[in-house]
């Protein structure tokens, strides 16, 4: 291996890290949801989006001949599992959520956006395309927060107001 295919393969086992965090994260948000299906929807399709994610940055790491970080994965798993704890407790669960979800997927727009670079680098064109499919995905899943967090956060407000079920 090169040094630049090894430094891609890392980056690589981060990326799955991510998308390992992002499927926890996402799932506990879910599985929470009642009062918002339309959100609750969009963050389903992303959880099958994230699950197809994992599996092919698994594959992008096994071309290059290097295995995936499980004890990474354990502790990104984790550090979701704390992160997923803190905002059930809080009223206005639905909005910082959202946001949360917002901001992650930035994180990772700026991860796929560096990684496909760090593959042209390295010749490797294969894993450089996977990285953009995958980045649209990220794109358009943050795209569709921007466009329905205004909306999530008149709905919790009003629902309070109206004394409704409003933080989930
Ligand atoms: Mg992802
Ligand atoms: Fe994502």
């Amino acid at each position: 291996m090169t040094n630049r295919q090894d430094r891609l393969a890392q980056w690589l086992r981060d990326a799955h890290a991510m998308e390992e965090q992002a499927e926890t994260m996402l799932n506990a948000q879910a599985s929470r949801l009642e009062n918002y299906p339309e959100l609750r929807q969009r963050i389903e399709q992303h959880i099958r989006e994230t699950e197809s994610q994992a599996e092919r940055i698994q594959q992008c790491i096994e071309r290059l001949g290097s295995s995936g970080s499980a004890m990474k994965d354990a502790g990104a798993k984790m550090m979701a599992f704390m992160q997923g704890l803190g905002g059930m407790f809080a009223g206005d669960e639905v909005v910082k959520g959202a946001m949360a979800g917002y901001a992650f997927e930035h994180l990772e727009i700026s991860a796929y956006t560096a990684l496909i670079a760090a593959a042209e680098e390295a010749g490797e064109q294969q894993i450089a395309a996977v990285c953009r499919e995958i980045l649209r995905e990220e794109e358009q899943m943050a795209d569709w927060l921007k466009q329905h967090l205004p909306n999530v956060t008149r709905e919790f407000l009003a629902r309070e107001e109206t004394g409704g079920p409003a933080k989930r």
